[in-house]
């Protein structure tokens, strides 16, 4: 037994916690939830707790069905929206295999594997997401058969008397109660649609974090009688949601991303880092935009980036270098705003560093960054410069995902081929429906 499980231990006595939930995600990123009884815990860090890992989506084949659950204790955390008494907890798992090693079919540990790539090369990864959201009446679909939002603000807007005020002070409340910190929240472009900023950690406790904050957001939309979606594109004509995300690199106390004096301050790694991303997004964005819906967003407008290209206050751009003030090196950072909040962050979070990594890796050469707004040029123009486009739809991204061999690297094996799997059956499903708009479309004039 360790300090911080016995830390866990006394809190739950002290407390009089009634339950502790030991959470962990599926390939896809879903939440799955366990729930101890607090005298099964200290077994559970001894040994393990067993499960059928064949039942979750990814997760193991079914001959090696049995898998081990392996709570995290400096993960433990009160969860508030239980209430004070009796109060129920959680601890994020890693997943392991019936012999006690890391299941290669865990995305956490997919994402341990690339941090642990970044420590090889004297690297920290921090990021620091921008999570966006639509608040909706419910989850149920309005007359016309359209969601409904809670409001009809747009960005910064202050909605008086709208409930987007009072949840994000309770969502924000709630997220501090569970030890996340947050810098910003403000109404986002579309109706009912807010966002949130996460302050930057390390990647994998912010891989957690983003797990934790659908979660707690989901949970004040219920007690708030609305229905909260991370869904990337509910509205056709509206923005979709974003999940940009800041990287930075350091090595110890120092940004490597930094070099006073040269181009946007901007060293070496940081220009290597960028080129990775930008060679290899079209083959880890079935990742970062998992869903058919994710497409929508991608080439349905709203300031969603659709083509490869990098600028420094470009928002137009797939990966932007934020500005920021003379002094404050240590906050170069590159954001990827191709992401979606619908995205796994534990694959999609690997994928991203990996890709940066292979560029820091193999001395990939930056293209100078685009000068226009990229939406704004024809197509002819665009290829001149270099700005090929994402893929199109969830298939193009298969497509371009299945020969990617830096992804099957980054995911491992199992990952890959379960992930794909599940991605192609989606498309299949997708193809084969008749939608709301052909029916509009064909069946009266046809
Ligand atoms: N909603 C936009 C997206 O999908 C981002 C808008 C913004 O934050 N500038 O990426
Ligand atoms: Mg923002
Ligand atoms: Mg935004
Ligand atoms: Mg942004």
């Amino acid at each position: 037994m360790d300090r911080q499980q016995e830390f866990v231990l006394r809190t739950i006595e002290e407390r009089d916690v009634r339950f502790v939930r030991l959470w962990f995600t599926d390939v896809v990123g879903s939440m799955k939830s366990v729930a101890l009884a607090p005298a099964e815990v200290e077994g559970a860090f001894e040994e393990g707790l067993g499960f059928d890992g064949s039942s979750i989506e990814g997760l193991s084949r079914i001959y090696e069905s049995d898998m081990l659950l392996q709570p995290d204790p400096s993960t433990f955390q009160i969860l508030p929206w239980r209430g004070e008494t009796e109060p129920t907890s959680r601890m994020f798992c890693d997943i392991q295999t019936p012999d006690g090693l890391p299941a290669a079919a865990d995305p956490r540990h997919v994402l341990k594997r690339q941090l642990a790539a970044a420590a090889d090369m004297g690297f920290t990864c921090y990021t620091h997401p921008e999570i966006e959201f639509y608040l909706l009446r419910s989850s149920e679909l309005g007359a016309e058969g359209y969601p409904v939002p809670v409001d009809r603000g747009g960005y910064f807007d202050h909605v008086t008397g709208g409930v987007a005020q009072d949840f994000r002070r309770t969502a924000v409340t709630m997220l501090e109660a569970v030890g996340i910190s947050v810098e910003f929240s403000h109404h986002e472009n579309g109706p009912g649609q807010n966002e949130i900023d996460l302050r930057y950690a390390d990647a994998l406790q912010t891989a957690d974090n983003i797990m934790t904050f659908r979660t707690v957001i989901k949970e004040v939309a219920i007690q708030q009688g609305i229905y909260a979606t991370f869904m990337p594109k509910p509205f056709s004509d509206e923005a979709g949601s974003g999940m940009h995300t800041h990287f930075s690199l350091f090595e110890g106390d120092t940004n490597a991303f930094f070099e006073a004096g040269r181009e946007f301050q901007l060293s070496d790694t940081a220009r290597q880092f960028i080129a990775g991303i930008l060679r290899h997004a079209p083959e880890f964005t079935a990742v970062t935009n998992q869903f058919v819906n994710s497409y929508k967003r991608l080439w349905g407008g709203g300031e969603a980036p659709s083509h490869r290209s990098w600028g420094h206050n470009n928002r137009s751009a797939l990966v932007r270098v934020p500005l920021y003030k003379p002094g404050k090196g240590q906050s170069a950072r590159v954001e990827y705003r191709g992401i979606d909040s619908a995205a796994n962050p534990y694959l999609a979070y690997a994928c991203l560093l990996g890709a940066g990594l292979k560029g820091i890796q193999e001395g990939y050469e930056l293209e100078p960054q685009a000068e226009d707004d990229v939406w704004g040029l024809s197509s002819a123009e665009r290829r001149a410069s270099g700005h090929d486009p994402l893929p199109g739809s969830l298939h193009d991204a298969i497509r371009a995902m299945e020969e990617s061999e830096l992804v099957a690297e980054i995911l491992g094996e199992q990952v890959f081929t379960s992930f794909l799997r599940n991605k192609r059956d989606e498309w299949e499903a997708y193809r084969q429906n008749v939608s709301p708009f052909e029916l509009r479309r064909y069946l009266g004039i046809l």
